[in-house]
């Protein structure tokens, strides 16, 4: 029997930004039940920062991630490159745009209005048709997922924390003033398990008996292809659609695109559904001038989202040591610096951290009492 202070389910960069803050304080141990950590969700996101998106609160996270992502402790790659965001719309989703505007105001942020000869001169390949003007954002970032994910594990790793994949949790019980948490090959006893589980966070809650805050996975397809030989769009923005009904951004030489779906799914390893992708090319089609003719590559993630769309982080109010940090939706690679602090002082009880006080956030808004 392996006995540690803190027992993290989910190696995804939930499990991973907790591990980071926690293993210089607790003996930890992370079990993931894939064959490599980031296998879900984590590996699967447009890798974007974007503070303009996302409710209030998770806003004020993705802002006080920033100092992080810009400036990584050693042994960290940089996190960070340039990229920028446009949302374009159509001159009868006026309303749409205004919309945008008007969140980025009540935030506190500012979005620059573009005219249409602007759009064209930043994204030459727009049709004229569909970008009567737009609002650009030029914080908006690329992240580097893996390079993120791998650092907050090998500090985590130096710090003495194990790090296990091909580990699934099968029974979570208590037994006295501990966990006892059992996969295929052995059993540890933990005095806190941390619910890192993503689309599974609900089920592993359930293994410990503990009711499920009725958190909803919902599938989002991502595919790449390529522009014309003659189209040079390295340093495009990301440009998304004023009603979120597609968006598409440079990756490596090539364009990945996406339907911005939400279908509701159960937790599964979640596969793109061709009928999405060809909705999202007819939709790019429609806002480009040039033709996509090859789909290279599609894939689909779970964003899982509380029925408030806020991230849960914190104890289980009727089950001691039983730690939730879940809910992530379309925003855990961004606001994981922030977050994974936020735990990390929760956990080993050193108190909201001055970055997110500072943005004005408080512990009930995370608290998962506040969903039951
Ligand atoms: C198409 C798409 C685009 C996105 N774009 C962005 C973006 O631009 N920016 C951004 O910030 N976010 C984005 N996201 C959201 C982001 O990917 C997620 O919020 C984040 O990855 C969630 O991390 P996680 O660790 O909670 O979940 P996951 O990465 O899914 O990790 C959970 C892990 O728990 C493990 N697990 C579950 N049950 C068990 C068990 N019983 N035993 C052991 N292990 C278990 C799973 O195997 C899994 O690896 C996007 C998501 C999608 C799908």
């Amino acid at each position: 029997m392996d006995q540690v202070d803190i027992c993290i389910v989910g190696g995804g960069m939930a499990g991973a930004s907790v591990a980071f803050h926690v293993a210089p304080e607790a003996r930890v141990l992370l079990l993931e039940r894939e064959p490599h950590v980031g296998y879900h969700s984590t590996g699967r996101s447009a890798a974007l920062y974007h503070r303009q998106y996302g409710s209030p609160e998770v806003r004020a996270l993705t802002g006080a991630s920033e100092s992080f992502f810009s400036s990584p402790p050693a042994g960290f790659a940089a996190v960070l490159s340039a990229r920028g965001s446009l949302v374009v719309g159509r001159a009868d989703q006026h309303e749409a745009l205004r919309a945008h505007e008007a969140l980025a105001v009540a935030s506190n942020q500012t979005l620059t209005r573009l005219s249409q000869p602007e759009l064209l001169a930043l994204v030459p390949a727009l049709r004229p048709e569909a970008a009567a003007w737009g609002l650009y954002d030029s914080l908006a970032m690329d992240m580097d997922v893996d390079s993120l994910l791998q650092g907050y594990l090998k500090s985590a790793r130096r710090h003495g924390a194990r790090v296990l994949t091909g580990q699934e949790i099968r029974a979570i019980r208590r037994d006295g003033s501990r966990w006892q948490v059992q996969t295929a090959e052995f059993n540890v006893a933990a005095d806190i398990v941390v619910n890192a589980a993503g689309a599974w966070a609900d089920e592993v809650a359930g293994l410990a008996g503990i009711a499920p805050l009725h958190l909803v996975p919902y599938r989002r397809t991502a595919f790449t292809f390529e522009t014309p030989e003659t189209i040079s769009a390295a340093h495009w923005p990301m440009v998304a659609d004023a009603e979120e009904q597609f968006y598409f951004k440079p990756d490596a030489g090539r364009i990945l695109g996406s339907l911005s779906e939400e279908v509701a799914s159960p937790p599964c390893d979640v596969q793109p559904e061709d009928l999405d992708v060809a909705l999202a090319v007819d939709r790019i089609e429609a806002t480009v001038n040039f033709p996509i003719k090859r789909v290279l590559r599609a894939w689909a993630g779970l964003r899982t989202f509380a029925t408030d769309r806020n991230p849960v982080s914190g104890f289980e109010e009727s089950a001691p040591g039983f730690y939730w940090h879940a809910a992530l939706g379309g925003y855990g690679i961004q606001t994981s610096a922030a977050l994974g602090a936020y735990a990390g002082a929760t956990l080993t009880g050193s108190g909201l951290p001055g970055a997110l006080s500072a943005q004005g956030l408080r512990a009930e808004q995370l608290a998962p009492g506040r969903l039951r």
